[in-house]
This record gives C-alpha cells, sequence and structure tokens, in this order.
C-alpha cells in the first residue's frame, strides 16, 4: 500500500534514498572544476598570485601567504606602498562595494616579511651573473637569479643600490628604512653589491667577460630639457636632480613661490617636496586631470597638501627678473585629438600670461642613457631592443626595465626582470635537460602565463606550486561569471593618513592598514574563478552527485549521478565551475 495517495489513487513514490536514483544517464553536460585567472593576477605587472595568497590569508595561514608573495617579489614592502596597483583597478569586487586593498594587504605582508632572518640561497649553479643596475629591474632579476641556484653580482653607478627607489621617490612615501632593510635582506641571500661603479665609464664591460649572462637594468635618468629660451636661467631646475638632492639629505632653499611643470609621478614628487621646503606650490600641466599620469592616490595627496593644480597651460619661455626671481611664460591650451599616446594632445590657443617665481622644476620625462652600452646591443626608438623575456640579439646580454622601453613603473620594472630571469634560465635548463634530468625540461611559455597579458609565474616556471592543485585555464574571470548574491556587503577599508594636510615633515604619509584591517581585506576576496571549498556545490546539488575529495580539487563529481541541471555551476559564487557538454 503507498503512503501517499491522491483523489483516490496511489502516488509513485521513491522508497530509496536519492542515491538510489542513478539520475547521471539523463545529461548531456556536465559540470567540471577548474582554476580560472584571477584579473586581479592578470592584471599585477609583477606577476603575482593575488588570490592565492589572499585565500590563504582567509584560512589563517599568514606566514605560507608572505612566502607565496616573496616567490614573485622580492620587495613587496616597497610595491605595497609605491605601486599605483593596476591589479585594484581590475577587482572584480568593484561591481559589489570597491576593489579589494591588495595594496594594503601586500605592504602588510611585505613588512612582515622585512622582521625575517634571511638565509643565503645555496649556490648551485656554475654560470655566474652580471646585472647592471640596482632598481628595481636589476633587483628583479638579481632576486630571482640567486633563488634559482646561481652566484649573482649587481654593479651600481651611484653609492648605494635602489635605483630610483632611493634616487626619485621621496622618504614621506618610502621611508629609507623599508628600503634598507629590503636590501639588507637581498644581501642577506648572497646577492653581491659592488657601488660606485658606472659600467662604461669606470669598469669597461669587456671587464664582465667572467659573467656568463649580464642584465642590463640601467633605467631612465636623463633629463629631457624643454628647449625654450631663457631654461637656463639658475632658478629653472630639473626636477629629478632636485628631488635627488633632498632625497640624498640636502634641504635647498627653494623660496616662496614654485611651479613645477609636468603631470607624473616626477612631478607631484617634486610639488610635495618643495611644498616641504616651505614653498607655495603650483603644478603647470598641459592637458587635463583625466590625462595626468600620476598614480591618482598620489594627485589626491598632493592636493589635499595645498598644491595647486593647473591645467591646460604649458611653458613657451623663461624672462629674468629681479633677484634670483624667474618669469614664466605660459601660453593656455586646448585639448585637440589623440596624440600617439591616445591622450588627447594640446593644442596652443595664443593665449599667454605670466608668473613671477623662485623656483622652476621640470618634470616632464626623462630618457634612457644610452651611449655607454656594449657595441653589440641594439637600440630602438630611444630603448635597448630586447624581447618578451629580455633578451637582446646578443645572447649574452639581457635587458628590461626602463632602459627597454616598459611601462615606467616600479611593478613593470619588477616583472621585466622576473621575465629576464626565466629568460635567461631557458637556454640554462634545456642544456642541463639534455644530460637527461626530465625535471630540468623547460615549460612552455603558456603554462607560466597569468593570463592573456603575458605575466609570467615564476612558481611555475620552478614546478613548485604549493597551493595550485592543477594547472589553471587561460581565461580571465569577468564579474558575469560570479555570482554575487552570496556575498555580504563589506566597505573597503581607507589606508591611514594621520598627518592630514600639514606637509611639514618628510615623515611617511600613509600608515597603510592596522594588520587586522588587511586580514579583513583578504576575507573581502571573492578568490575569483578557484575553488575556496566554500561547499556552496555540495549544498545546492539535489543529486548528491558532489564529494569531499582529497585529489587534485576540493570536490568531485560522481558522474553516475550528476544529471546535468547546471546548479552547482550557477550557484559557484567565484566562477570555479563550468558546464561542458559530454564527450568533449
Ligand atoms: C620621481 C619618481 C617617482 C616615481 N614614483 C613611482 C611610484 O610611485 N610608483 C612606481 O611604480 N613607479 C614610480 N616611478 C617609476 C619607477 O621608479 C621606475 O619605473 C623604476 O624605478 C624603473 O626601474 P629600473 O630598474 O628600470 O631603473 P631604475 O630604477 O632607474 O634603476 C636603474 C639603476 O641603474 C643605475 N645605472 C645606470 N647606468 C648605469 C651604469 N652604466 N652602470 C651601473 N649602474 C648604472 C642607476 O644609477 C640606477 O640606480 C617613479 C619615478 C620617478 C623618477
Ligand atoms: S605589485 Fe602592484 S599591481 Fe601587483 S599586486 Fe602589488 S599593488 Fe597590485
Ligand atoms: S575579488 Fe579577489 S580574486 Fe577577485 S579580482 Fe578582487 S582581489 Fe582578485
Amino acid at each position: 500500500m503507498s503512503e501517499l495517495r491522491l483523489e483516490g489513487k496511489d502516488l509513485p513514490v521513491s522508497r530509496t534514498t536519492t542515491l538510489g536514483n542513478r539520475t547521471g544517464s539523463w545529461k548531456y553536460i556536465r559540470p567540471v572544476y577548474h582554476d580560472r585567472v584571477a584579473p586581479c593576477n592578470q592584471k599585477c605587472p609583477v606577476g603575482i598570485d593575488i588570490e592565492a595568497y589572499l585565500n590563504l590569508l582567509r584560512e589563517d595561514r599568514l606566514e605560507e601567504a608572505v612566502d607565496l608573495l616573496l616567490r614573485e617579489n622580492p620587495i613587496p614592502a616597497i610595491t605595497g606602498r609605491v605601486c599605483d596597483h593596476p591589479c585594484e583597478t581590475a577587482c572584480n569586487r568593484r561591481e559589489l562595494d570597491g576593489a579589494v586593498a591588495i595594496h594594503a594587504v601586500e605592504r602588510m605582508l611585505g613588512d612582515q616579511a622585512l622582521t625575517r632572518r634571511v638565509a643565503a640561497s645555496p649556490v648551485t649553479q656554475r654560470e655566474q651573473i652580471g646585472v647592471v643596475g640596482s632598481g628595481p629591474a636589476g633587483l628583479a632579476c638579481a632576486y630571482h637569479r640567486n633563488r634559482l641556484g646561481y652566484a649573482v653580482t649587481v654593479f651600481e653607478a651611484a653609492d648605494e643600490p635602489g635605483g630610483m627607489l632611493r634616487l626619485g621617490i621621496p622618504e614621506f612615501r618610502l621611508p629609507r628604512a623599508v628600503l634598507d632593510r629590503q636590501l639588507e635582506q637581498l644581501r642577506e641571500l648572497g646577492i653581491k653589491f659592488v657601488c660606485g661603479t658606472r659600467i662604461g665609464k669606470d669598469l669597461d664591460w669587456s671587464l664582465l667577460a667572467s659573467f656568463d649572462v649580464v642584465f642590463i637594468g640601467t633605467g631612465a635618468h636623463l633629463a629631457r630639457p624643454l628647449g625654450l629660451a631663457g631654461e637656463d636661467h639658475p632658478a629653472v631646475r630639473q626636477g629629478l636632480e632636485f628631488l635627488q638632492e633632498v632625497n640624498a639629505g640636502g634641504r635647498p632653499d627653494v623660496g616662496r613661490k614654485v611651479i613645477v611643470i609636468g603631470g607624473g609621478n616626477t612631478a607631484m614628487d617634486c610639488a610635495r617636496t618643495a611644498r616641504r621646503l616651505g614653498a607655495e606650490v603650483t603644478v603647470a600641466y598641459r592637458r587635463t586631470r583625466e590625462e595626468m599620469p600620476a598614480i591618482r592616490e598620489e594627485i589626491a595627496d598632493a592636493e589635499r597638501e595645498g598644491i595647486t593644480l593647473e591645467f591646460l597651460v604649458a611653458p613657451v619661455g623663461f624672462g629674468d627678473d629681479s633677484e634670483g626671481v624667474v618669469d614664466i611664460v605660459f601660453e593656455r591650451m586646448v585639448l585637440g585629438e589623440p596624440d600617439a599616446s591616445g591622450r588627447r594632445a594640446p593644442v596652443p590657443t595664443g593665449a599667454r600670461f605670466e608668473h613671477a617665481v623662485d623656483l622652476v622644476l621640470l618634470a616632464t620625462g626623462e630618457s634612457a642613457s644610452l651611449e655607454a652600452l656594449p657595441p653589440s646591443v641594439q637600440v630602438y626608438r630611444g630603448s635597448i631592443a630586447a624581447d618578451r623575456l629580455g633578451a637582446t640579439a646578443e645572447g649574452r646580454y639581457f635587458s628590461g626595465g626602463d632602459v627597454a622601453g616598459h611601462d615606467r613603473t616600479g611593478a613593470h620594472a619588477l616583472g621585466a626582470g622576473k621575465r629576464a630571469a626565466i629568460g635567461i634560465d631557458r637556454p640554462l635548463r634545456a642544456q642541463r635537460a639534455s644530460a637527461a634530468s626530465p625535471e630540468a625540461v623547460p615549460a612552455e611559455l603558456a603554462a607560466l602565463s597569468l593570463g592573456p597579458q603575458g605575466n609570467l609565474s615564476m612558481t611555475r616556471w620552478r614546478h613548485d606550486d604549493p597551493v595550485r592543485r592543477v594547472a589553471p585555464v587561460d581565461e580571465v574571470v569577468s564579474p558575469e561569471l560570479l555570482n554575487l548574491t552570496h556575498f555580504e556587503p563589506a566597505e573597503r577599508h581607507a589606508d591611514h593618513k594621520p598627518n592630514g594636510a600639514a606637509a611639514t615633515t618628510f615623515a611617511e604619509v600613509n600608515l597603510g592598514l592596522t594588520r587586522n584591517e588587511a586580514l579583513a581585506e583578504a576575507k573581502r576576496c571573492f578568490n575569483c574563478g578557484v575553488c575556496n571549498g566554500c561547499e556552496l556545490c555540495l549544498i545546492y546539488c539535489a543529486d548528491v552527485a558532489i564529494r569531499r575529495a582529497t585529489g587534485a580539487y576540493r570536490f568531485e563529481i560522481d558522474l553516475e549521478y550528476c544529471k546535468g541541471c547546471g546548479v552547482c555551476a550557477e550557484e559557484c559564487p567565484r566562477g570555479a565551475i563550468s558546464m561542458t557538454r559530454e564527450g568533449l
């Protein structure tokens, strides 16, 4: 007798558990777990597995998160402070309530890393690597070569290493104690620094013959003059030279009124430095705020500190005034059609006006110095010609960073140095592979790729990924692939800037987040494209087809029971499951 009757008829009722119904034979599509690429990972020029370290933090595995970060980035305490964080511009959480403050989490982890004692890397390879230039590009190449078991010597023209991190970026954005400790750790790893030695001048390139490979990361330090009448006036200075003087401890007299010409990071740093030396400062830029290349936060900080921004004005000449004051003649601009940079070009209007000021700082960009390169290294359009892995036409020389025409940021230089480290390792590994060591076979570059933009994973090059369970699918996770209904709103934490508009000292302005705030930010991460074990697929599957697993993924699908309804893929908050046609 059936337990259920309707209008006098027995209803069919299953007397077994759901497991008695093998619904798997009905389906024509089935779910597949895979790791897609989180958009933050793809956008980070350093090539950091951001999603993975945020997930480790979510699981309270802080030291492992630090380790994972250090696999790709030699100087996270620095990038966490000065990187313009394109990772956040790409973050899917923007769709809900603001990007995860990745830079601040990176800074917290970087500061944690600074407290570590570092053991020297064992030298396991016989080839010697020379690096010329100790900016982020050279440091990254040296660091990754060192960790791959090579002896590395870095030659630096300045008295201390760091490149623009030391020469250009002011103390109030990057404290010297942080920079010095970061460099000390690189020394502790066993990297040798030879400072005060300009290769091509103090030491001929031919004297580097004992090195099997030489990486050139000499940056772009040549000021570009404007070519205007009166530019040689003593009150007209190059901004970078001014910053170098102040960063080295000098405190030049800037007078009462300063005008900075330019709209990039150098311009913002000049303006904020001159303000700290007591001047009223105006930044004059020939386009509008939208086209300014400076980091957005730096522009906001400059304005908060009382710096005036004047747009659509360009200098056309300098005139002498009394008692060292200089007259600067400006012409008003309007925006025309986009130029080669993709930005709308400034077009002169003919309308002119003058300002009398005590100091003009020129911050209109720097060029690479290419005169003293080894003769075999080729130059193309003002930069060293190097391929994606930093190789030049002369196999012994590699290059990256500002001198090789990469985007002018520390993160891009770090990424270029890392790619060159892989580029240098490739042929050497191939040689060793022929000595019948299968793990030495070079990986295909596609397998190292963090998305279509071309950043590479050193972890995957080394074949020792501690978190990724399988090779990820090379597909970046768009917001449409996420199920945002499963996430609670949680406001983004803002960096602490307690000094407000004071701008009177060179103390660090941005104090970042507290550790707990940074951990809370990590927990705001969606873990785009990667299963983090939330179990929603398991809960939603009505056919009990999903089980916990210990293998490649955290869950496995019993295809005997899955009827291909797709509810798991639909409900997965992070796009870690997709539906595939049977038989494909
Ligand atoms: C004022 C200023 C502020 C900036 N702010 C930021 C910022 O906030 N965030 C950001 O991401 N980027 C910033 N940048 C850009 C960033 O600093 C550079 O893109 C980055 O440092 C480039 O790294 P690099 O290794 O290619 O060259 P560099 O950092 O320029 O280092 C090159 C090094 O090579 C040395 N060298 C040159 N020739 C020789 C030689 N022949 N022999 C030996 N050594 C040599 C130089 O002395 C230098 O130390 C800023 C730049 C400036 C100028
Ligand atoms: S280096 Fe820059 S882009 Fe990369 S994760 Fe850090 S802040 Fe983001
Ligand atoms: S939510 Fe997390 S994984 Fe997704 S883009 Fe943002 S930081 Fe990356």
